[in-house]
Formats: C-alpha cells, sequence, structure tokens
C-alpha cells in the first residue's frame, strides 16, 4: 500500500480524465462527440455500474454502437471529461442513466459484465477506474434526485452538458448545482493511544474513527471539536488537516483531521455509537482481523488515518 503515504492519493481521489468544464457549454462539441464512434460511454443502473471480471476486473466501457436503442430521453448524458493522451485531448467520456431499462437489457450488451456496487466494485478495480465510476455514479444520483426544482418544485432541466440543472419556469429560473456534503473524520491520538470507536450498524467487529457532517456557520476546525466531543465526551485540540476523500454514498466529501486530545474520560453519545475506547498503538499493530475487532476497508480514508497514526506520520 505505498500508494497511502502520498498525500492526496485516497482511493476515489484521482479521476484520470481532464474535466474539461470550458467544453461543457460548446453544442457543436458536444453534439459531434455525442455521435462520435469513439466516444465513451459509462452506463449506471440503480447506482450500479457493469465490471467485466477476471484477472483484472475493469468496468465495461460501452460505444454509441453498443448501446443503440437504449440511448433514449431518460438517458440524461452527462459529459464526465476527455482522455489526455500525450498532452492532446482524447476520447470524449459520457455517463448515461440507465435505470429505466431492464438490466438484461444492458448486460446483453455487455459480454462478461455484472452489474456491481461501488462499495464492492472500489475493493477490485483500479484506483483511476474506481475514481471515475464514483464521479458518473455521484452525477447520476444528484441527478434523480434533482428533477425538480427545490424553490418552486417546477421540473428542472440540465444544463452545461449535465453539471447544472435549471427550473424551466420561467418566473424562477433557479440554477442547481451538483451537491455534495461535508463530512469531517478525525483520528484522535494522546501519546501512543488514539481513540476509535463503534457503531452498532457497522460490520461485526469494526472499529473506526469518529466522523460527522459539518453544519452552517461552521468552520471545519470547530465541526471537528464538535462532533468528537458530541459524540464521546472528549475534547481535542491542536486540530490538523491530513487529506480528504470522495465519498460517493451516496455524495460526501470526506475531510480527514488528526487532533490531540485535551481530555481523556469517555461519555458516549449512544444514539450515535455503541462505544469508544483508546487503544495503544503496539496493541493495534499487532491486532489481526477477526469478528471481534477489524479496521476499517483499506479503501476508507479512515483506515489511511489509523494507518498514517500507527506509522507516525502525523500532519506537521
Ligand atoms: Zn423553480
Amino acid at each position: 500500500m505505498t500508494g497511502l503515504t502520498r498525500i492526496g492519493s485516497n482511493v476515489l481521489a484521482g479521476m484520470p480524465l481532464d474535466r474539461a468544464a470550458h467544453l461543457r457549454t460548446d453544442a457543436a462539441w458536444l453534439k459531434a462527440r455525442f455521435d462520435d464512434p469513439s466516444t465513451r460511454y459509462i452506463a449506471i443502473w440503480r447506482q450500479n455500474a457493469v465490471v467485466r471480471l477476471g484477472p483484472e476486473p475493469r468496468p465495461v466501457i460501452h460505444y454509441r454502437e453498443t448501446l443503440d436503442g437504449l440511448l433514449d430521453e431518460h438517458a440524461e448524458p452527462t459529459l464526465l471529461g476527455v482522455e489526455v493522451e500525450n498532452g492532446a485531448a482524447g476520447a470524449a467520456h459520457f455517463v448515461v442513466d440507465l435505470s429505466h431499462v431492464e438490466a438484461g437489457a444492458l448486460l446483453a450488451r455487455s459480454p462478461g459484465g455484472e452489474m456491481m456496487d461501488l462499495r464492492e466494485l472500489v475493493q477490485i478495480v483500479p484506483g483511476p477506474d474506481s475514481a471515475l465510476i464514483a464521479y458518473a455514479r455521484g452525477l447520476t444520483y444528484w441527478h434523480r434526485r434533482h428533477r425538480f426544482c427545490g424553490a418552486c418544485g417546477s421540473p428542472a432541466a440540465a444544463l452545461e452538458a449535465g453539471h447544472q440543472r435549471r427550473c424551466t419556469n420561467e418566473d424562477c429560473g433557479a440554477v442547481h448545482f451538483p451537491r455534495t456534503d461535508t463530512a469531517v473524520i478525525t483520528l484522535v491520538h494522546d501519546g501512543d493511544e488514539c481513540l476509535l470507536c463503534r457503531q452498532s450498524r457497522w460490520p461485526p467487529g469494526m472499529h473506526s474513527t469518529l466522523a460527522g457532517f459539518l453544519e452552517p456557520g461552521e468552520s471545519l476546525e470547530e465541526c471537528v471539536a464538535r462532533e468528537i466531543e458530541e459524540e464521546s465526551g472528549v475534547r481535542v485540540g491542536d486540530v490538523r488537516y491530513h487529506s480528504s476523500q470522495p465519498w460517493p454514498f451516496p455524495g460526501t466529501l470526506m475531510v480527514g483531521f488528526m487532533a490531540q486530545a485535551l481530555s481523556r474520560e469517555i461519555a458516549v453519545d449512544e444514539t450515535e455509537l455503541e462505544y469508544a475506547h483508546w487503544y495503544k498503538r503496539r496493541d493495534l499493530l499487532g491486532r489481526r482481523d477477526s469478528d471481534e475487532f477489524r479496521l476499517p476497508g483499506r479503501y476508507s480514508i479512515s483506515r489511511r488515518l489509523i494507518e498514517d497514526w500507527l506509522a507516525g506520520r502525523i500532519p506537521p
């Protein structure tokens, strides 16, 4: 896991395309790319992507020809970006939402492919491909939940190649942008111990760092201090930024921190946590995953925070 040591290298970040935002309003270019036989399409079906299994699992890439007959008015093609080949713009990539077709109709166009959710996919598909699917899935999720204007309730139509929706009521005209919710996730440490918690809804034995959503009018550092104290009773200071991770389950950015504890006594909010404990570094280093104790998946920022702290890598 050498990639874990590089700041900014969290899994689900590192989407490989040029997002080409300046081309989202170029109607002629978009029309030409949409009809171009070399244009790549990623199909999302009810939040699943199609993956071709084998020694090297990869997402199935479609073309105009392989999706013939399925790209109707419900597909809502959204420009993901363009490949960059030797510094030059290569093939354009669109995501299409095919949730309205029979799963079999899509799989019939995807030989060897099977439907897979991102949580499963991210564990077997290479990082850049997982990041691309996370981006594609995040956009389709947003479109499906923003068909109507939140201000007046009229239908909202996609524009900017699917990166905005505008209310069709001319008296309103509100423009809506893809939404990302901000959450903080924090490894709290004190000497050679760190604070981990458990929620009863997590898989058996899983323990993790504390996390919570940012509220309006709050800085990230204030959010870290509030969430830790609310959930565990522990007060923290010296909050240091570590790294961030897109977490499209369904639409969050996880902002990772490490924070020095200012108090030790634990008093958990039982509506949030089953319990929280201080864990010694040497005990965590020697521990193997079991149904009594395991750390979060290796693709998660929480795992990276824990691994970095165990290795003594604390942000300066
Ligand atoms: Zn409106």
